[in-house]
């Protein structure tokens, strides 16, 4: 009878503690909602609106209610912890709120006004040259690469040989601003700099932007930015981390991160070394001695600020490429109209539409408030349907998908929205995976068709020597069919004599299917480093498909090796591991990218700081990791759009290329989706990403399918033209 007097108490006050515990963890998440609330206001209006003068103090009153609940609750939580009486969603719950840097009140004040040095020194950076009275717009691209060519040749002018490299010195008067002037063309922020790297074909012109936007943004970071990672380090141990960059991998939760990161980088290093050797040697028939035959890529010449998407260059690789920001300026797109498009998208598969308060409260443009930070972001306000979008967009293809990007970040704000508070979120190398899955479908020459910025005989190219549209521009009036047929015959023969280089040797070890090669080890051809650049593509493989693919490819294949770097370089910096802090970023750059700055870059340079995530603290291997979770989903997709059900396990038939795998309107991708976003944080991301995709690890195989086509046309040209690979 004591017994079970004994018992029963026990149950009873088992069952009170458990119903206490749940209301306990109900308050929590109702408070958890109403801070993340009050923070995303605060985010939104800051990045709108920094000038606003009640933004430090509505800061501070917010952080300092937040550190004093978030402490009271963590101890009270771990006390809970220790006694086991949380169950798993508790548990769950506790390790999400109570993980992270612990930072005291003082601290928060402090890092939040570096924060904001290190943003608006690289939100507000904006660099002048004298333009000579000559009315120039910024947005006409050639009138300004004329402009920069003037202001070039004035200074080499005056220039003094002792003062070292001219570009270099014409940088650093600009960005001082050595030169007093009433017509002064002004580049402003990232966009306008990038947005010329990628047009201008001058290697003047890009080493100028290059080393201006260094020379502007970097050196005033290196103070700040080490004051800003002491105080984080020292938040970082006071909650058992080792440093911050502990607590940034300890967030993505994939034990041993560093480890898993290199596997992924060695499962692409031979496509991208590949891909590489075939730029590299075009850059250098349009360059000249500028690019080295086996060396390093000299980082300005990638069309990109940052040398981290090379898609501007597809026209130097191939003779006619397909332009899609062309085809959306005939189309007369606005950017409300590219929006419409990819909400469209989400909604096609089943997914809900973009609220009411969206189209309200989103910023598309710069409109009246010019000091607006237009970096993209997706703001989840926690508050009733109030999601929103802030991006200056213009109409380029890349803008189309930026925009896509950023609605699939909406799309998973809006299926865990009914989610407990602290669920509210999800591993954030998932939730840049939504909006790139969906961009392999919007690029399938089907849906671009659909779209109407291809047209019907592009859209039959596939696999198909006749009628092929492409291959008849190619043999237009210039070549004509003889000289063409010529042509081929001549690269035949070319192929059947080339050389299995030693570097290709070296880079295809590591691939699966070496006696790929076998059979190539014939004499050099000397004549085939011919008078004219060679195609990248035989006639008969220049296909609609082959073309979006390359140019998929150059734009995605180098963000791999770059966002790796971009925090591998920064854990050695939290850890104080790294010897010469630039030196050792252009050394990892040399490694794993193959590029090289355009001279010296001693440590007067901070050259890391040149890319947004760094002055804004973002982690960055969250895109590194979903450079391969976007092919493992859209894999996935795509079969739930071939056999029309979400557990379909077949592989893609063969006859179905993953570039042109259309899954607009599938419902049951749609499904998939759903299920994977609806969950949140409320799971491991293994546990979602298998019961969701049935793969529970991070691979590079499905990217490797989906590029194979493209593999494959990179090793026929490599071997035909005796392209060095490797650096
Ligand atoms: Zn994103």
């Amino acid at each position: 009878m004591v017994i079970i007097n004994a018992f029963l108490l026990l149950l009873i006050s088992k069952t009170c503690l458990s119903q206490n515990l749940d209301q306990l963890f109900r308050k929590i998440n109702e408070e958890t909602g109403n801070f993340s609330s009050i923070a995303a206001h605060l985010a939104w209006e800051s990045s709108v609106n920094p000038g606003n003068p009640e933004l430090p103090v509505r800061a501070a009153t917010y952080q300092k209610n937040r550190i004093k609940w978030q402490d009271r609750t963590c101890s009270e939580l771990a006390t809970l912890y220790s006694r086991q009486s949380l169950d798993s969603i508790q548990r769950r719950q506790y390790y999400l709120l109570c993980r992270g840097p612990k930072y005291t009140y003082d601290e928060t004040r402090h890092t939040s006004a570096l924060y904001e040095d290190l943003i608006s020194i690289y939100s507000d950076a904006e660099i002048c040259i004298p333009s000579d009275g000559a009315n120039i717009s910024i947005n006409n691209p050639t009138q300004v690469e004329a402009a920069i060519l003037d202001y070039l040749s004035n200074v080499k002018q005056f220039f003094n040989f002792e003062h070292g490299d001219p570009i270099l010195f014409a940088a650093k008067i600009a960005v001082n601003r050595y030169f007093d002037n009433r017509n002064m063309l002004c580049l402003k922020g990232e966009e306008d700099f990038d947005k010329m790297m990628a047009f201008s074909r001058n290697g003047e012109v890009l080493k100028w932007l290059w080393l201006s936007w260094r020379e502007k943004v970097g050196p005033p970071m290196k103070k700040p930015y080490r004051s800003l990672v002491a105080i984080e380090n020292r938040a970082a141990r006071r909650n058992g981390y080792s440093d911050i960059g502990a607590s940034w991998r300890d967030e993505l939760e994939i034990p041993q991160l560093r480890k898993v990161c290199h596997r992924l980088h060695k499962e692409v290093k031979t496509l991208y070394s590949l891909l590489h050797g075939v730029v590299r040697f075009y850059l250098r028939r349009f360059y000249g001695e500028a690019v080295p035959e086996r060396g390093p890529i000299p980082a300005h010449l990638l069309g990109n600020l940052w040398s981290q998407n090379w898609e501007p260059l597809a026209d130097l690789l191939l003779p006619q490429t397909i332009d899609l920001d062309e085809s959306i300026k005939k189309m007369n797109w606005t950017v409300m109209h590219m929006a419409r498009r990819a909400e469209d998208f989400y909604q096609s598969l089943g997914l809900p539409a973009m609220t009411e308060t969206f189209w309200r409260e989103s910023v598309f443009a710069r409109e009246n408030n010019s000091d607006t930070r237009c970096h993209g972001t997706a703001a989840d306000m926690f508050q009733d349907g109030d999601f929103r979008l802030l991006y200056c967009s213009g109409t380029s293809k890349e803008d189309f998908y930026v925009l896509h990007h950023e609605l699939g970040h909406i799309q998973y704000y809006m299926a865990y929205e009914n989610q407990p508070a602290l669920f509210r979120q999800a591993n954030t190398a998932l939730h840049e995976t939504i909006g790139d899955t969906i961009m392999y479908g919007v690029l399938t020459p089907q849906h671009l068709n659909r779209l109407g910025l291809i047209n019907d005989s592009l859209l039959y190219t596939y696999n198909s020597n006749e009628n092929n549209h492409i291959d008849k521009e190619f043999n237009n009036i210039k070549n004509g069919n003889k000289q063409d047929d010529e042509k081929k015959q001549r690269f035949k023969r070319d192929t059947s004599k080339a050389k299995h280089t030693k570097e290709l040797d070296n880079v295809l070890q590591e691939f699966k299917d070496p006696e790929l090669f076998e059979d190539q080890k014939h004499e050099i051809n000397e004549e085939d480093a011919s008078k004219d650049t060679p195609k990248l593509f035989e006639d008969k493989d220049v296909t609609t498909d082959t073309i979006i693919l390359l140019k998929q490819a150059l734009n995605k294949i180098p963000q791999i090796p770059f966002s790796l770097i971009m925090d591998e370089y920064r854990w050695k910096y939290f850890e104080g591991s790294l010897k010469g802090d630039n030196e050792e970023f252009w050394r990892m750059a040399l490694e794993w990218q193959g590029i090289a700055p355009p001279g010296f870059r001693g440590e007067e340079y901070f050259d890391v700081g040149a890319k947004f995530h760094v002055p804004d603290n973002t982690p960055y291997v969250r895109y590194f990791l979903s450079s391969f979770l976007q092919h493992q989903l859209f894999e996935k997709l795509c079969k739930a759009s071939v056999f029309g059900r979400r557990s379909a396990e077949e592989p893609v038939p063969e006859t179905i290329s993953l570039t042109r795998c259309d899954i607009y309107g599938s419902k049951a991708a749609g499904k998939i989706l759903k299920d994977f976003m609806s969950r949140g944080h409320s799971q491991h991301w293994s546990e979602i990403l298998e019961e969701t995709t049935g793969e529970d690890y991070i691979s590079a195989e499905a990217l490797n399918r989906y590029y194979e086509p493209l593999y494959n046309l990179l090793v026929k040209f490599v071997r035909a033209h005796n392209v060095p690979i490797g650096w």
